[in-house]
């Protein structure tokens, strides 16, 4: 541009200098016809000389010459000052009628004509307002502007072959990038894309005011699928499924693979109604079965959604806030779930009574409480149930619905159980000291049925104490069974090999294969007390009491029932067969010392050596 700029400039140049030029020979023809007329009527030179003296000034000059050469005029001027101010030796000497003269960065232009009738010439010498500055106007500047352009062409060609180069590494960069922003397997957003739209945003929802919602999704037994059909199975499963996600959702939706079976749904504008009904067009989706090579595989997902700001303010929160949302979703089989603070393990006030958890049971903060287990048919006191209780020192007693799930949630599930085990066949082996040989049954929980140990840490505590294992009741839920059939039923199976004896508690609020029911080797059944609480009530809670206690039975099962609250039940329970009960109508759970009170002073509490009869039924 520069170049052109110069080459422009200089036409231009050259241009008007040729004007100027032009204007001057005009002026000189003029002029000298003005002269001739004179001549012809010859005036005087003295005339002339005046004539010419007026435009004598510092830029024009008008001389008269003689056609030999020697300078006739201006007589008024002093030539000998002009040659500092025009260049007159250099014209003089000049043959052309015109031209131009370059001396001391100065160009003076002249044109030189004979003044017809007369032996005179007239010469008219002018100062150009232009100066040859730039030595465009030789040859060799001539040259040097066609180097410049040469190499001008040359700085095209380059950026031409750069522009080229550069679109190259462009692209290479480009697909750098996708591939650093995004997943190999599905090809969708990775986490950190996920991360950089999130914050954009909730920017945006800052400035203008609306909502963001963000959906954790999981697949239900991803790992199965992958275990039992091969990596490669799981693999086109989870691309198959990055495709009905994305033809589910909108352009400006991000859909992430966040890792391993999650994906993340980015809604930058949408309220919960709308993370719902998204939520539910994809649970749609989803439920088509997919089919991958041979085989055809359905799948159910997990969804947890939390929202900005109602949930959390930045981006990395309400990513946390999402993913609880989802487990819990998870952990009480349900398919979608909003985030909520209570139940929430990371929420201040439960991570404080994380912390506190954790130092519970060394800072003897946890007891045991027992629930007499009745004969229904003679009253006696057969076992208890050991139930924890959280002596919390500031918020005083914590139930176990409260802290359990969250002992689940962090870990801390498996010592506490190991804990209220290693108490409760304590206790119980008291008892069987003073007497009373009674049975003590321990809830486990689901983490604790994954873990083989579990079998060898029990029967290292029946040792410690001295229990005879056949006291020790296991009671595990039928949902804990089924979340895992094949390992619950091996470690059942070791745990029977001991002598501990099993039960299915809360019996009915899941779906145990009748076929599996079979094979696992329990001693007792437990209705859920969910049932029983209403069965005088409600037909269909007492249908499925009376299909309970015949099922067990037909299985060579004991059944007890739980939520005994009244005689009535009792009696009713008592009319169905059922074996034993449990409930408030004897007793709530009580500490161990008025458990001990309670068997000293029941009716055959004095005899000791059998167990205890509370209230018997007629
Ligand atoms: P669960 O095993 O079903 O325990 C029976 C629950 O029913 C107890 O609640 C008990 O207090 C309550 N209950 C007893 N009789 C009646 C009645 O007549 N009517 C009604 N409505 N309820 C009655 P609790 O002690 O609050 O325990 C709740 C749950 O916490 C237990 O349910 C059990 O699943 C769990 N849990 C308790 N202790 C432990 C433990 O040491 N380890 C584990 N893993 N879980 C435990
Ligand atoms: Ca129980
Ligand atoms: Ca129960």
């Amino acid at each position: 541009m520069l170049t052109f700029g110069l080459i422009a400039y200089e036409i231009a140049h050259d241009s008007a200098i040729e004007k100027e030029k032009h204007l001057l020979k005009g002026i000189v023809k003029v002029e000298s016809s003005y002269l001739a007329s004179h001549f012809k009527r010859t005036p005087s030179l003295d005339n002339l000389q005046t004539y010419l003296s007026n435009g004598v000034n510092s830029d024009h000059l008008s001389l008269l010459l003689n056609n030999n050469g020697p300078l006739l005029i201006p007589a008024l001027m002093d030539i000998e000052n002009h040659h500092q101010t025009f260049p007159l030796k250099k014209i003089l000497t000049e043959k052309t009628p015109d031209g131009q003269v370059s001396i001391d960065g100065k160009l003076y232009l002249w044109v030189k004509l004979p003044i017809s009738g007369s032996p005179y010439d007239l010469i008219h010498i002018f100062r150009s307002s232009y100066q040859i500055s730039t030595p465009f106007s030789s040859l060799a500047a001539r040259l040097v502007a066609v180097g410049i352009f040469i190499l001008w062409v040359a700085v095209w060609v380059a950026l031409i072959i750069s522009t080229a180069v550069t679109r190259r590494l462009k692209a290479q960069n480009d697909a750098l990038e996708h591939q650093a922003l995004h997943d190999s397997l599905t090809d969708l957003p990775n986490r950190t894309l996920l991360h950089n739209r999130l914050e954009y945003a909730i920017k945006s929802a800052k400035r203008d005011k609306h909502q963001v919602a963000l959906i954790m999704m999981d697949l239900d037994r991803f790992k199965e699928i992958n275990d039992t059909l091969g990596h490669h199975i799981g693999d086109l499963l989870l691309q198959q499924v990055g495709i009905r996600l994305t033809k589910n959702l909108k352009k400006t939706d991000t859909i992430s693979r966040f890792g391993g079976d999650e994906f993340a749904i980015l809604l930058p504008k949408a309220e919960l109604s709308h993370a719902r009904l998204v939520a539910n067009r994809i649970i749609k989706a989803l439920h088509a079965p997919f089919q991958l090579e041979d085989s055809s595989i359905e799948i159910d997902a997990s969804f947890g959604v939390a929202l900005y700001p109602q949930h959390a303010n930045d981006c990395t929160t309400l990513i946390l806030r999402a993913d609880v949302a989802m487990h819990l979703a998870k952990s009480t089989d349900n398919e979608f779930a909003i985030y909520d603070q209570d139940k929430d393990p990371h929420s201040l006030a439960r991570l404080t009574l994380t912390g506190d958890l954790r130092h519970a049971t060394e800072h003897n903060e946890m007891v045991l409480y027992y629930q007499p287990k009745v004969d229904i048919k003679t009253g006696f006191i057969l076992g208890v149930e050991a139930l924890m209780r959280w002596q919390h020192p500031q918020l005083g007693q914590i139930k176990p619905d409260e802290f359990i799930p969250l002992a689940e949630q962090t870990g801390m599930i498996k010592s506490l159980t190991l804990w209220s085990l290693r108490a409760a066949v304590k206790q119980c082996a008291l008892l069987h000291q003073a007497n009373y040989p009674i049975t003590v049954s321990v809830n486990l929980s689901a983490s604790i049925l994954q873990d083989l140990q579990v079998p060898s840490q029990v029967m290292a505590i029946l040792n410690r104490h001295n229990l005879p294992p056949r006291y020790l009741e296991l009671e595990i839920t039928e949902t804990t069974i089924m979340k895992d059939p094949q390992q619950a039923l091996d470690i059942l199976t070791r745990l029977n090999h001991l002598g501990v004896r099993l039960s299915i508690d809360d019996f009915g609020t899941g779906y145990t294969c009748l076929s599996y029911l079979k094979q696992l080797p329990v001693d007792e059944i437990k209705i859920d007390k969910s049932f029983v609480v209403n069965m005088l009530n409600d037909e269909n809670d007492a249908m499925i009491v009376r299909s309970i206690v015949d099922l067990a039975h037909n299985m060579g099962h004991k059944v007890t029932a739980e939520g005994v609250e009244t005689l009535a039940i009792l009696a009713s329970l008592k009319e169905q067969q059922c074996d034993k009960a449990q409930g408030f109508y004897f007793s709530p759970p009580i500490p161990y010392d008025e458990l001990e009170q309670l068997l000293a002073s029941s009716m055959y509490g004095a005899t000791k050596n059998i167990a205890t009869m509370l209230r018997p039924v007629n």
